[in-house]
This record gives C-alpha cells, sequence and structure tokens, in this order.
C-alpha cells in the first residue's frame, strides 16, 4: 500500500443482524479497536440497524455506512432510500453495485455509476463494487469486464473519483472460501489502478472483496495496489474482523 493510501477495512455484513447480536459485535469492536494502527475501519450495516450502528461507535473512530443508496434524490420511490437522508444520519460511506446487486436485482453498470453520484452529492464516498463472474474469469474476460464496469464510473470525473473507493471482488471468490491468490488480486489491481492513470487519482483506494479472513489478510495486504478489503462474512466476529484490520 502507498503512503498517500491509507489502508481501509471494510465489513458487509449483508442481509445478516439482530439488535442482540449486532450489540455484542458492536461491543466487540469497540472494546479491540485500539490494536489497530494506521487503519481506516467502518461497517455497512442493513438500514434499520444503522442507527444502532451509529449510536453503537460514536467516538471510537470506526465509520459506517449502507450496503446500498437510492439514485433518486428524493420523491415516488417506494422502498427506497436517499443519499440526503443517510448523511442526514451522519453515513459516510455506501455501497454501490455489489455483485449481489448487479447479480440479483439487475443493476446495470449505469444504475451503479448513478448511485455513486448520488451519494456522492451528499458527502457519503461510494465504494463501487466491481468483478468478474468465474465464467467471464474462465473465458478470459476479466479485464473487458472490470473495463465495462468502470466505465460509466469515470466518467464521472477525476473530481468525483477522488472521493470514492472503488472494491474488486471476483464474484468467484464471494462466500466460497475460495480468495484470489494475493498475485491474481494485485494484477486485476494494477488494471484497474491504470484504467484510473489518466485521471491523476493515485489517492483512490482500491480494495479486495472474496473471502478475505485473519489468515489471508497480511499478504493480500503486501501487495502494492491492494489496499485493505471488504469483508462479508469474517466482518461478522468481532475478533477476526479485528484481526484482518491489524492485519
Ligand atoms: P465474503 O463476502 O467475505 O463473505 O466472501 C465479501 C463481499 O461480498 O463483500
Amino acid at each position: 500500500t502507498a503512503l498517500i493510501r491509507k489502508r481501509l477495512v471494510i465489513g458487509n455484513w449483508k442481509m445478516h443482524g439482530a439488535r442482540s447480536t449486532n450489540a455484542t459485535l458492536l461491543t466487540g469492536l469497540c472494546a479491540g479497536v485500539s490494536v489497530v494502527h494506521n487503519c481506516d475501519m467502518a461497517v455497512c450495516a442493513p438500514f434499520p440497524y444503522l442507527g444502532q450502528v451509529s449510536a453503537c461507535l460514536h467516538g471510537t473512530g470506526i465509520s459506517w455506512g449502507s450496503q446500498d443508496i437510492s439514485k433518486h434524490q428524493q420523491g415516488a420511490f417506494t422502498g427506497e432510500v436517499s443519499a440526503d437522508m443517510l448523511n442526514d444520519f451522519g453515513c459516510q460511506w455506501a455501497l454501490v453495485g455489489h455483485s449481489e446487486r448487479r447479480s440479483l436485482h439487475g443493476e446495470t453498470d449505469q444504475l451503479v455509476a448513478d448511485k455513486a453520484a448520488a451519494a456522492l452529492s451528499a458527502g457519503i464516498s461510494p465504494v463501487v463494487c466491481v468483478g468478474e463472474t468465474q465464467a467471464e474469469q474462465e473465458a478470459g474476460l476479466t479485464h473487458e469486464v472490470i473495463q465495462r464496469q468502470l466505465q460509466p464510473v469515470l466518467a464521472l470525473g477525476a473530481e468525483s473519483l477522488a472521493k470514492l473507493v472503488i472494491a474488486y471482488e471476483p464474484v468467484w471468490a464471494i462466500g466460497t472460501g475460495l480468495t484470489a491468490t494475493p498475485q491474481q488480486a494485485q494484477d486485476v489491481h494494477a488494471f484497474i489502478r491504470a484504467q484510473l492513470s489518466g485521471l491523476n487519482v493515485p489517492q483512490v483506494r482500491i480494495l479486495y472483496g472474496g473471502s478475505v479472513k485473519a489468515s489471508n489478510a497480511s499478504s493480500l495486504f503486501a501487495m502494492s495496489d491492494i489496499d485493505g478489503a471488504l469483508v462479508g462474512g469474517a466482518s461478522l466476529v468481532a475478533e477476526e474482523f479485528l484481526r484482518i484490520a491489524a492485519s
């Protein structure tokens, strides 16, 4: 990780949690955060629990975010949550374009970019997720897919890009226990970095996601273009998540 990019580890709880188990997890994070140095930490929780997360993490240095955001500002969009609403509660991050949203909810590359723009308009930093499926990887299409996914995001321009985070999550590694090797991940991260090169945004952090655990975090973080991780399953256990952030 280059010095201009502070490491960032974000937990993606997905659709997991309950008030009681969240309280245990959050208390554990607060109690252990002092072991983490030189690493920004955040958790992205389901919407109903963001108030609980915000209250528990207040003053700890751990920030929080949503797992999705509307591209619309306000109006007749039943079920949607706007960037201004999230900002109203002090939300710092919003995941956009997670592969589960792309594949299960039909989110297009353009919609993902629109959501990123909506987040930025309210001062929320989008974490734009990209990544190829197993079939795409086997067909040698990884770079092509990522380039296509990034294209409308790059079109937001340098000023916007400077404030967002990119997460590379190969779909075949998400929740499967299969992690990309550090070199495999580094190669794609370097490719993403090259896509940004004309925009002069060296501060953009590129996170790796897909079965990150305490046991594989250090070798991933040793790679020059891997600036942290987006962690699913392992973010649901305080000790494990803290060990990843301390790696
Ligand atoms: P995982 O999920 O760490 O459980 O593989 C990562 C993600 O989907 O963000």
